[in-house]
């Protein structure tokens, strides 16, 4: 595609990176495998020496998921948590970030547990209100990582006013933005410095590939993450590459259809008197919905809430649905649900999980791209058999 003017996200979706091949006219590219690629002279190539250091297949995908975050630069890795690590290369020992309270728990695992042993160190904050964050900065902050909506309680943090004190401190934002994928929210253009997804969730969309992705606008600091991406070397397969790319081109189309599905089984929830309270940015109800709708074109496919009774009763819940599956994850076409108290936040401590709100009746579920009329269905004759009728 090179007609500049056509940049609408589907057309940048299917197209970016996928130029037919100069060679066989094959309109899919094909997967690049190979290890290592021809010199013409010592030295002199055609932009590929070897896979780690640069990839074709891998190329195409951080062409297109950069194009879609509206960024100049995209980096694979071969995770999620593989991009967290590397980036926190960017810093020098010594170094104090602020993350926000409630961060991804493989986030809050590297910073606790693996950076503090490399000297970096670390202030959690609740952002819900962003001026919070003020008294938080120090000389050697370099860093804030927030996540917006957060997990699993999804509590939004106004992107354009933490961007704008973290940049008065002289300190880098980044935003993981794997919970509204770059079809609903583009950190870029709200002041971030890197934004990051896990693309395991809405990018590759199907539940089968480990990956990780950042983009970025500044081109030094691309160059020193490019840099660390080689020489750290937690890089994609060229496979998974492909098959997170081949996902991608429909990423409008799934984005669309679980929001439309998270919408539909949110009102379930909220109309029955057998959940407490429910959290969806999306609803009328939801307490930060102005912020909501002011810095995202839409509220994606994630839905929490609180079922009447114990854990008893999220449990029997949890048993009972037929069309969500009960496993961790998200954001594949298929509905899934569970009891993040046990299960993805299991590994925080009980005071935290409390100060967090996360009990022991907080549902979260993944609301996939199977039919509406279906998933609300299946939610409503699951509340029936977990709670009873008053
Ligand atoms: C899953 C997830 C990650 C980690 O990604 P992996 O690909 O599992 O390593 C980071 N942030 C968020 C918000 C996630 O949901």
């Amino acid at each position: 595609m090179t007609h500049s003017e056509f940049t609408g996200f589907g057309t940048l979706a299917v197209h970016v990176g996928q130029e037919p091949d100069g060679v066989t006219g094959a309109v899919i590219p094909s997967i690049s495998l190979s290890t290592t690629f021809v010199q013409s002279a010592a030295g002199v190539h055609s932009g590929y020496e070897y896979s780690r250091a640069g990839n074709p297949t891998r190329q195409s995908f951080e062409e297109a998921v950069a194009a879609l975050e509206k960024g100049e630069y995209g980096l694979a890795f071969s995770s999620g948590s593989a991009t967290t690590a590397t980036i926190a290369h960017l810093i020098p020992v010594g170094s104090h970030v602020i993350l926000v309270n409630d961060v991804y728990g493989g986030t809050y695992r590297y910073f606790t547990k693996v950076a503090t042993d490399n000297g970096i160190e670390h202030t959690f904050v609740d952002l819900v209100n962003p001026e919070n964050i003020k008294p938080e900065f120090k000389e050697n902050t370099k860093l804030v990582w927030i996540e917006t909506p957060t997990n699993p309680t999804l509590r939004l943090v106004d992107i354009e006013a933490v961007a704008r004190y973290t940049h008065e401190a002289g300190a880098l934002l980044v935003v993981d933005n794997t919970f509204m994928s770059p079809y609903f929210q583009n950190p870029l253009t709200l002041g971030a410095d890197i934004v990051v997804h896990s693309g395991t969730k809405y990018l590759n969309g199907h539940s089968d590939v480990v990956i990780g992705v950042a983009v970025l606008n500044n081109e030094q600091l691309y160059t020193k993450l490019k840099f660390l991406q080689n020489a750290i070397g937690a890089i994609p397969s060229p496979f998974d590459c492909f098959l997170a790319n081949r996902g991608l081109k429909t990423l409008h189309i799934r984005m669309k259809q679980h929001a439309e599905n998270a919408l539909a089984v949110a009102k379930e929830l909220e109309a029955s008197d057998k959940v407490d309270e429910v959290i969806y940015p999306g609803l009328q109800s939801y307490k930060q919905h102005e912020l909501a709708k002011r810095q995202s074109s839409g509220y994606s496919g994630m839905v929490s809430f609180r079922i009447r009774g114990d854990i008893n009763n999220a449990n029997k819940f949890l048993q009972s649905v037929k069309v969500f599956t009960l496993a961790e994850s998200l954001g594949g076409v298929e509905s899934l649900a569970e009891l993040p108290s046990v299960m993805t936040h299991g590994a925080v401590s009980t005071e935290d999980r409390a100060k967090l709100g996360i009990t022991d009746t907080l549902i979260r579920l993944s609301v996939g791209i199977e039919e509406a009329d279906d998933l609300v269905r299946d939610i409503r004759q699951a509340l029936s058999e977990a709670v009873p009728d008053q």
